[in-house]
Formats: structure tokens, sequence, C-alpha cells
């Protein structure tokens, strides 16, 4: 494959936007009731009076994408002085915005510290397909769990991602993609949810959202959240890689679309792919899939699974693979192993792939390969990074080398 690396980094390393300021609290990823609270609070709002302005301020933030006081025109002046005055609604710094030759995007946000810590860096992804737009979201800066195979597994947690930055994600990617109503909309307007370019969310971006699981939580139920970002459940997809006791309160507490890091199928291998399965083993976490809220056809789990030349790309892999799966509603991803400097792993053969997904097609399973996007600028799966572990040019240098190569090329 011939891999071009014209890339057009829109003002690499020049913030786009000014930093927020981080010492007023932000009103993004507060639960209508916190938001109401707040309100009362700070004095701005009499306590009969916060429903009706919290559903107002849902609209401008959520629906309008707002992300300054002043043009929220149908709330009074001194309203947006005092909420100015006590609160923030800004996005965060875009230290980096680039775009793939195939269209996929990718930013690097600059986060506030919080506390006695440091400003963080997290990535984001958005993936233009035929008839939807896909946004890989982080939930955590690095990751504690070590998975072998992934280059975010080899860097520290630096910490969890709050509510409001999970959901800054979103807001800032619809800024950018022009996916919010024009600002001559009339307040109030009904806008729809048809022919978003952010039609899709998945959670498979940094660190593991069930790790992080009340800012996960929050954030995905406001954009769910019928009156604001109204993304059906059905289009978000959070992504683990097994911690058995949140996957069942993601099926009740949060109720969207379930995709599990398998990649392996039994448990020897597994240990040492993803090695929670130590801790939750390949009984629990099927157990757990089985019982998943709402499963039917139409709503299945997707199974990952990241093909590694000579470690689980067999066809005996494959034969295991459905049988582990069977009577559970799934889809099966297969994703073509990106290599990082440093990995001991290589993508497998594209004749092990094909042998591979004929074999899970045979099975009923359609189409499972993951086509690999945005590589020429390091967007795809495991390859994302974080400011604390930044990949060292010379590294980076390398990597390119080893795609052009067609090294883990499918
Ligand atoms: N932590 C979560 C979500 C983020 S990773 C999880 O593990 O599910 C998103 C997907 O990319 C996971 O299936 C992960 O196992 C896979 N992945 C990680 N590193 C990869 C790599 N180098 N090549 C291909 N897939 C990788
Ligand atoms: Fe963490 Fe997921 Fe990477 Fe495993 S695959 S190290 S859980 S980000």
């Amino acid at each position: 494959m011939s891999l071009s690396l014209d890339l057009t980094a829109a003002g690499a390393r020049e913030a786009l936007r000014p930093a927020p300021a981080p010492e007023k609290p932000s009103l993004i990823g507060l639960a209508r009731e916190e938001m109401a609270q707040a309100l009362v609070a700070a004095g701005l709002v009499p306590e009969k009076q916060a429903r009706m302005r919290v559903q107002q301020l849902w609209h401008w933030l959520y629906v309008r994408g707002v992300s300054d006081f002043a043009h929220m025109f149908n709330i009074s002046k001194d309203l947006r002085a005092g909420l100015e005055r006590h609160f923030s609604i800004a996005r965060p710094e875009i230290v980096e915005e680039q775009i793939s030759s195939d269209g996929t995007r990718k930013w690097l946000f600059r986060f506030p510290p919080r506390g006695a810590g440091r400003p963080v860096e997290i990535e984001t992804v958005y993936i233009p397909e035929e008839g939807r737009g896909t946004l890989c979201i982080s939930s955590q800066v690095g990751c504690t769990l070590t998975c072998s195979f992934c280059h975010t597994g080899t860097q520290k947690l630096v910490r969890n991602l709050t509510a409001e930055e999970i959901l800054a994600q979103l807001l800032s990617a619809r800024d950018r993609l022009g996916d919010f109503p024009d600002r001559d909309t009339p307040a109030g307007a009904i806008v729809p949810a048809e022919g978003r370019k952010v039609s899709n969310i998945v959670m498979m971006g940094m660190g593991e959202p069930l790790y992080n699981f009340e800012a996960v939580k929050k954030a995905l139920l406001i954009a769910s959240d019928g009156d604001g970002l109204a993304l059906s459940k059905r289009r978000i997809t959070l992504s683990t890689s097994g911690v058995v006791p949140e996957i069942y309160r993601t099926g009740e507490e949060i109720g969207v679309m379930l995709a599990i890091s398998l990649h392996a199928t039994n448990d020897d291998l597994r240990d040492l792919l993803v090695p929670i399965n130590k801790k939750f083993p390949l009984k629990e976490l099927m157990e757990a899939c089985r019982k998943y809220p709402g499963l039917s056809n139409a709503r299945r789990i997707t199974f990952e699974y990241v093909m590694l030349k000579d470690v689980n790309d067999s066809l005996d892999d494959a034969r295991a693979l459905v049988k582990l799966l069977k009577g559970i509603p799934a889809k099966i991803n297969l994703i073509p192993f990106n290599p990082w400097p440093g990995t001991n792993y290589q993508c497998s053969d594209w004749e092990a792939i094909e042998r591979f997904a004929d074999f899970i097609n045979n099975a009923g399973y359609a189409s499972p390969i993951r086509t690999p996007r945005g590589r020429d600028i390091l967007a795809a799966c495991g390859q994302l990074k974080s400011e604390s572990e930044r990949m060292r040019k010379v590294d980076r240098l390398a990597l390119e080398a080893m795609m052009i190569a067609g090294h883990g090329e499918a």
C-alpha cells in the first residue's frame, strides 16, 4: 500500500482557541439537578425558576452548541452576565487538528489542570463513512491496564477524564465539523438529529471507560438526552476490556451498546494479551455478555478481535471464537493489528485475515474486518497517545517508515 503523508495540520502546535479560565466551574457535564442546584447556589436564579432555566441552558448548550453565554439571546443580559461571572462553558484548547488523506480527523485537546495536577492532552478521532460519521472518544489519559498489544497500555494512567471533558470532545468535534445549527436559527427551534456529521460515538479512544464509570455514565446520559444532544443509545458503543461488574452496571444504568475487546478465546492466551482476564476470566465475561439487557438480532454485542500474526489468527482460533459466541447476538470486528515502536507483535498476513474472516462469515457473521483509518495521522486503534508520554519524534518516524514498508498492513 502506498501511503500519503501529505497531512493538513491546521495550526500545528498552535492553539485554535484560547484556553478556558480553569478557576470557574463548568456547566458542561452537570446533570440537570446539579445544574439547577449550581444556579441557585450562585444566587442567580430563585429555586422555583431553576427547572425552567436549566431547560433553556440545556437547549443552548446541547442542541445549539453555544460556547459563549453572550449568544443565549432569549436569556436576559443580567442573567447572562451573572452566568459569565460564575461559570464557564468554554471549549478546551485544540492543540492540533489533523486531517488524513482518507478524511479521518484527529484532534489533540488540552484540558486544564484539576487540583494540583498538570494540564493533560488527549486525542479524539472522527471517522466519516458512507451514511454515517463516528467519533472515537477517550475516557482516560493513559490506562491502568496493560494489554500487551496496545500502545496506550504502555502509558501510565495520568488521570480519569471528567464528564465535562468526555462531553467536550463531542462538542468540540461538532464545532469543528460545522455540525451545530447556524447562529440565526430561532431559540427553541427543533433541530433534527438526521443528517448530522457525528451520527455515532464509540468509547474506544484512550483508556478503559469502565474504570471511570461515573464520569462515563454521566457523559453518555447527557449525550443521549432527547432534549439535548439526542444521540440514540443504539448509536453509542462502549468498548471494554472486560470489567465484569461494571458491564452489568452499564446494562442497567447506561443502556448503550456494548463492545468487548475479546482478542482470545481461551484463558491462557487472554491472560497474556488482556491481563484483566486474570481477574475476570472468560467464563465470567461471557456470562455478563449473555445477561446484557435488551440483546436481540438488531441489538448485538460487538466482539473486537485484534489479528496478531501466529498468536491468535489460526483457523482453530476462528473455530473456537464461533463456539465461544454461540447463542449470543454478536457482531465480530476483526482489527488488523496496528504496530507501534517497541512492540513484539506483528499484524497477521492478509491471507490469514481473509481465511479467518471467511470462516466467521460462513458461520453467519457479516463483514467483520475493520479497515484501518487515518493511519497517516496515527489515528488508528491503539495508536493514540498523550502529552505525558508523547511519542518521540524518532519513534514516530520509525512508525511511519514501518507503515510505508507495509508492515502490518491489511
Ligand atoms: N480500553 C477499551 C477501549 C479502547 S481500545 C478496550 O480495551 O476495549 C479500542 C480497541 O482497540 C480495543 O479493542 C483494543 O483492544 C484495540 N487495540 C488496542 N491496541 C491496538 C492495536 N495496536 N492494534 C489494533 N487494535 C488495538
Ligand atoms: Fe487499556 Fe483498552 Fe489499551 Fe487494554 S486495550 S491497555 S484496556 S486502552
